[in-house]
């Protein structure tokens, strides 16, 4: 198997025989958690009265560790407590997929249609309005246009961004990438999220935008610009969802309560109902 600089493993986008299709119901169950930050390595204990919590739920809390995304580790229904010592749970999001993965790169990639949004995989990595998190509004000026073959070659690319943009890569911080309708969307992990917006049509990229502060083409951007290349060099279409395949797992586990698995005959009649 051949070694792709800039991603942890290679493999040939085959596809897979399964169809995942995850729903949950909740009704509230008062209960004293224990939740693990893996990208700090840390956990700490919350009150939560507003889900029903199981082990490997991933949740978001409030206080110092508002904004990251944890996961349930041990959940103590036993307890005697005065809310006031503690930080609550303030968001546990609905854990959706649909869609047929296959492992590519270091994703897992659906070509279908109907799969996870945009719109959805935001909810699982950044707590939703009501947690008190609010959206920044944006000024964009022009946004950057390239060759997709050929943008490394470009002025606007440094080096040296180039290079921490391929580290990027290799650690796996490109965690959502979608092209939709010539419409794309990425989510990548810096020192916080940051989402990128293109559009992709006839091997250009155009109106490319990251949210970070970086004045100049960021190794965000230029990250996406990389797994996106990659990606499609394996799958031969131009539509496509991509979710690291770490997180794409740690969400199956998350939404166990039910999980379907069909082969791949079925799409259809999954998609219609
Ligand atoms: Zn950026």
């Amino acid at each position: 198997m051949k070694n792709i600089l800039g991603f942890r493993r290679t493999e040939d986008f085959a596809g897979s025989d399964a169809r995942t299709v995850i729903l949950r119901s909740e009704k509230a169950v008062r209960s004293l958690v224990s939740v693990r930050f893996p990208r700090l390595d840390c956990c700490y204990t919350y009150y939560n009265d507003a889900f029903n919590l199981r082990e490997g739920d991933i949740v978001f809390v409030s206080g110092k560790m508002a904004g990251e995304s944890g996961l349930v580790e041990t959940v103590n229904y036993r307890f005697k407590i005065n809310p006031a010592d503690y930080e609550r749970v303030i968001a546990h999001p609905v854990i959706s997929m649909m869609g047929t993965y296959a492992p590519v790169l270091d994703k897992m990639v659906s070509i279908d249609r109907v799969t996870i949004d945009p719109e959805t995989f935001r909810g699982w990595i950044i707590p939703s309005a009501d947690g008190g998190v609010e959206t920044p509004e944006y000024v964009m000026g022009e946004g950057y246009a390239f060759d997709l073959e050929h943008f490394a070659e470009s002025p606007e690319v440094d080096s040296a961004v180039m290079s921490r943009a391929i580290d990027y890569c290799t650690e796996g911080r490109v965690s959502y990438l979608s092209v939709k309708d010539n419409v794309g969307t990425a989510f990548v992990k810096g020192t916080k999220w940051y989402e990128v917006n293109f559009r992709y049509e006839n091997g250009w990229v155009r109106d490319m935008y990251c949210e970070c502060p970086y004045a100049g083409f960021c190794k965000h951007s230029i990250a996406v610009l990389i797994t996106l290349r990659e990606i499609l060099k394996r799958i031969g279409v131009f539509e496509f969802t991509a979710v690291d395949s770490r997180l794409f797992y740690d969400m199956l586990i998350s939404g166990r309560q039910r999980v379907t698995l069909l082969p791949t005959e079925d799409t259809e009649d999954v998609c219609s109902q």
